[in-house]
């Protein structure tokens, strides 16, 4: 690919050039480009019949299918708003949701299908329902997906029709309702465009040839190939940057119905994978896993990340036990994913950093009550402008004014840029501690946790106290094997940072951390582990 284009049909239309090279990989089915393009084109069709309009909503829940990317480009395409929704969720988040949205259309796999069915018919804005992979029956008006386009199988051999876009589609009109993680509330949808998404394709391309650039070299021509995608398509994370790239590249992308560190080995050794990744803890269990000498994972060249903190070993045991390149990035769901990216060297000599900002973003760091710009060095509240910045939140004009002004988005992390322009992220605004008037920055602590090398997941959270506020206290999941006791990580800390930032107490579990589905540890879920301290 040479250029972005102005909108997602353009793209789709566009990828129908990489003809039968395959796009999707899922278990024992395999889709090329050109049948996943037929596929999409009829139902793109179809939801015009069904009198889906531009603006309307069309919500899809269900896990990394084939089908995932056949919904999404076929509303997409005639100018519906794709409301993609948490598949972990639960019944009562999914309604929440879809009232939220006014979602007219809704696509579910058969496993969604069954937690939501009870409360399909409350719904009032809601009147088509198309499951697909449901083996039961489904009631009068219920549509299966099979019935409109086949099966994946199938879809190579649906004729060929006009690709029914819309022609006036513009780069500023509504594509997505993406909710955020809900890590520090309950999400919020953010109204992305068709500008927003394509950003990503030229960003996620530049940071493949920022180094050639730098060195006065010409990057190579970008071939295509195939990575494997373990987190949710349903974030902005695997959908704009993972997804885009790939349907603009020409990239395979294999599915995998649940992530597991043995099934994933075994899928890049057969399948020859080039990239994977997405959140820290995914390479961690690589890396770690007591069977990986077992595998031949020579084919890996990248494992990139983002969304949450990663250690800097991480880095360099990627590079040195991979050969693979370590990538990342810092993004939220409000910047439709990547605002800042580097792999390779940059990232290895800045290993704690997230990388410079992509082409065409800009980074401020402003004061917490946002008035002024703080110079470069200083800790502060991260800010972002760019063609990837959402327009705002759905139904939410109170939070958006608070936190989109002049076309630059408040982030609620606490960052800093160094002199070349790169981002350091130390923590969100809400996991900041504050000890007696003295900052915390829990990933600091964590970092050095982390270091320990009995220590494989460590979160430092704030607990009540009377006098100072708060007070730092850690949980720690230790290697298997491994021993360390409370004292002694307390005093690897004290020997590495200064004294107040030493917590207080530390929990040891015997699982690892609880996630949610971006990778992201429930911090609130952990406060309940201190209640004996928090009462003292
Ligand atoms: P909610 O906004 O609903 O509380 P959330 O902020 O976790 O949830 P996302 O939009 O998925 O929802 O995540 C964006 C956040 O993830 C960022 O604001 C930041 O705190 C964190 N994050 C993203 N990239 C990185 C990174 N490279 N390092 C550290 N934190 C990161
Ligand atoms: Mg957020």
């Amino acid at each position: 690919w040479k250029h972005a284009p102005a909108n997602l049909a353009l793209l789709i239309q566009a990828s129908r050039a990489h003809g039968g090279r395959i796009f999707t990989i899922h278990e024992d089915e395999r889709v090329s480009f050109e049948a996943n393009f037929r596929a999409t084109a009829h139902l793109a069709a179809t939801l015009r019949e069904m009198g889906v309009r531009k603006g309307d909503r069309v919500a899809l829940a269900m896990r990394n299918l084939p089908e995932w990317p056949v919904i999404f480009f076929a509303a997409v395409s005639i100018g519906a708003i794709l409301v993609p929704l948490n598949a972990w969720w639960t019944g009562g988040e999914l309604d929440y949701a879809l009232r939220d949205s006014g979602t007219r259309v809704l696509f579910l796999d058969g496993e969604r299908y069954d937690r939501l069915q009870s409360r399909l018919a409350d719904l009032p804005d809601l009147d088509r329902v198309v499951v697909s992979r449901c083996q039961g029956e489904l009631p009068e008006g219920t549509g299966r997906l099979e019935d409109i386009v086949g099966k994946p199988g199938d879809w190579a051999s649906l004729p060929d029709i006009a690709f029914p876009a819309d022609p006036d589609l513009a780069p500023e009109d509504d594509a997505t309702i993406f909710y955020t993680s809900g890590t520090t509330g309950h999400p919020k949808g953010a109204l992305g465009t068709h500008r927003n998404l394509a950003t990503n394709i030229l960003s996620s391309g530049y940071c493949g040839a920022r180094p050639y650039l730098r060195r006065g070299e010409m990057p190579p021509e970008p071939t295509p190939k195939t990575g494997l995608l373990v987190i949710p398509l349903f974030h902005v994370t695997a959908c704009s940057a993972s997804l885009m790239g790939a349907v603009a590249a020409g990239h395979t992308t294999i599915f995998m119905r649940k992530w597991d560190p043995v099934a994933a080995m075994a899928i890049i050794e057969r399948e020859r994978v080039n990239i994977t990744g997405g959140v820290p803890t995914i390479a961690w269990q690589l890396l770690e896993h007591p069977e990986r000498a077992n595998y031949d994972l020579s084919s890996l060249e990248a494992i990139s990340y983002g969304g949450a903190p990663a250690a800097p070993e991480l880095v360099k045991r990627i590079f040195t036990e991979f050969g693979a390149l370590p990538g990342s990035g810092w993004g939220m769901t409000e910047t439709m994913a990547t605002v800042t990216q580097h792999m390779g060297e940059d990232y290895l000599n800045r290993p704690t950093s997230a990388g410079p900002p992509v082409p065409v973003a800009e980074l401020k760091i402003m004061d917490v009550d946002g008035a002024t710009e703080l110079p470069v060095g200083e800790v502060g509240e991260l800010w972002a402008k760019g063609p990837m910045i959402v327009k705002g939140y759905w139904n939410k004009p109170e939070a958006t004014a608070d936190c989109f002004r002049d076309g630059w988005v408040r982030t609620g992390d606490l960052a800093r840029l160094d002199e070349e322009g790169f981002l350091f992220i130390v923590d969100r605004a809400k996991d900041m501690i504050i000890r007696g008037g003295e900052n915390i920055y829990s990933s600091e602590v964590e970092d050095v946790l982390y270091a320990h090398p009995a220590v494989t997941d460590a979160a430092l959270i704030g607990i009540p106290h009377k006098q100072l506020g708060e007070e730092p206290a850690a949980v720690v999941h230790l290697a298997p094997g491994m021993a360390a006791s409370e004292a002694e990580l307390q005093a690897w800390v004290r020997e590495r940072l200064a004294g107040f930032k030493v917590p207080v107490a530390i929990r040891f579990v015997t699982a690892t951390l609880p996630r949610n589905a971006n990778g992201k540890i429930l911090k609130t879920e952990l406060r309940g582990l201190f209640v004996d301290e928090a009462a003292a």
